[in-house]
């Protein structure tokens, strides 16, 4: 038996992604960027290593929110750029 798709059309069934807004996406920019200088400024180190960088990075490829551009729909960011830092968080708590 084989299956079929019960969408009428392929693009009906595909969930759009989409970034926050760009107010949002400000907010969040700012805020991080504050983390990371107040995190710099108190002498902590700032980027993290290869491997929590790179299980980041694979974690997000592996999520849902993540665009074909590289980015995160729940905060806008350009992850590629964001897991390097240390005071970077998923937004939904993944990694
Ligand atoms: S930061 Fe979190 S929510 Fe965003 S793409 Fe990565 S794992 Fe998914």
């Amino acid at each position: 038996m084989s299956e079929e798709s019960i969408c009428p059309k392929e693009e009906d069934c595909v969930e759009e992604l989409k970034l926050p807004g760009m107010l949002d996406m400000a907010k969040n920019l700012i805020r991080d960027g504050v983390k990371i200088t107040s995190n710099a400024i108190s002498g902590n180190s700032t980027l993290v290593d290869d491997s929590v960088r790179e299980l980041r990075i694979k974690t997000c490829r592996e999520c849902p929110q993540f665009t074909p551009d590289e980015r995160c729909v729940e905060c806008g960011c350009f992850m590629k750029i964001k897991v390097a830092f240390v005071t970077s968080k998923c937004p939904i708590g993944k990694w």
